[in-house]
């Protein structure tokens, strides 16, 4: 197929992109680069640099494409509670002028980049996708307006579209990985302690409702979650829009990953303990029933200990 990788310079985007190449699809790559790198589209992928705003509908109206894998985007939880305009802007702004784009050309299909954050609180889990959505930040509040638009655009104007809506994302793939100018989450910032460019890992609070006192989440191979995207791809129905959550099903404390990169490294950790970072819920974990059913989705790489160990190669060959 011949398609276009919105975000394909940031790390899930690039991951995807190179597992679509190898695949044997023809693809386009879109991004501003406002976090991404230029260096981290695989070699073998066209790059554009431009917003979704400026650029999407000339570049679809090129060549006719078969679909569309959606990850450009503003991701920071933080950030948006303190410039949430950023946010409509860049997800909600730029996702309409994105499927605008997409409906004049007549592209049939969208896997878009969802996310755990546009449940909020759960009151159960693991988080099924019947679950009620309550974001409780702008990020999560935006992605699920796109959620929205989408299914209105499938039952409008008959886009065959599926929504991945990622838990905890981590781990490379060979020369792809996670390269943030400003990093939060916690495989890398526990890397960076191995690696002797922070002193200490704060944790974030040990008095939550949990075993050990740390949060859990539920983490998902970057390169499961690339076979999930194409076996959405293959999946869309033209009128439908699905959604699926992708993790795991598993979940690990803050506690038990910091074990696993002690682990894997073999090298000490030292922690500290910290003020509760607002906004955490307790427990994430993801059901991912559903496109285990649907699609045949099974996670290759579900250990942590697999995760930490793709991430620390990634972590010591940019070293070198
Ligand atoms: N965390 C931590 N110390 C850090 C970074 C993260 O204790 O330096 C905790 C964080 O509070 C959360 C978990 O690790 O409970 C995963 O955080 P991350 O930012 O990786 O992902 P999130 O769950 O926020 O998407």
């Amino acid at each position: 197929m011949r398609l276009l990788v919105t975000g394909g310079a940031g790390y899930i985007g690039g991951v995807v992109t190179l597992h679509l190449l190898k695949a044997g699809h023809e693809v386009t790559v879109l991004d501003d680069l406002s976090t991404g790198h230029a260096d981290s589209v695989p070699d073998g992928a066209a790059f554009v640099e431009g917003t979704l705003e400026d650029a999407a509908a000339a570049v679809l109206s090129r060549d006719q494409y078969d679909g569309v894998l959606h990850f450009a985007a503003k991701a920071l939880v933080g950030e948006s509670t303190q410039h949430p305009e950023r946010y409509w802007r860049t997800n909600v702004v730029g996702s309409l002028a994105l499927l605008e784009a997409m409906r004049a050309n007549a592209v049939p299909r969208l896997v878009f980049s969802s996310t755990a954050a546009t449940y909020g609180e759960p009151d159960e889990v693991p988080i099924v996708e019947t679950a009620p959505t309550r974001p409780t930040n702008p990020y999560g509040a935006s992605k699920l307006a796109v959620d929205m638009m989408i299914t209105s655009e499938a039952q409008a104007h008959g886009l065959g579209a599926i929504s991945l809506r990622y838990f905890n994302v981590a781990g490379a793939s060979g020369p792809q990985g996670e390269r943030h100018a400003t990093e939060t989450h916690i495989i890398p910032i526990a890397l960076q302690v191995v690696s002797g460019r922070r002193p200490t890992f704060g944790i974030f609070g040990d008095d939550y409702p949990t075993p050990d006192g740390t949060c859990i989440r539920d983490y998902v191979h970057v390169d499961d979650l690339a076979d999930a995207h194409q076996l959405a791809l293959d999946a869309t129905v033209p009128g439908e829009h699905r959604i699926y959550n992708l993790g795991s099903g598993a979940g690990f404390s803050v506690l038990d990953v910091v074990e696993a990169v002690r682990r894997v490294t073999g090298h000490p950790v030292p922690t500290e303990v910290q003020p509760r970072r607002g906004g955490d819920p307790a427990v994430l974990v993801a059901s991912s029933a559903r496109i285990r059913e649907d699609l045949g989705w099974v996670p290759r790489k579900p250990t942590v200990d697999e995760m930490v160990a793709d991430a620390w190669a990634f972590e010591q060959a940019r070293a070198r």
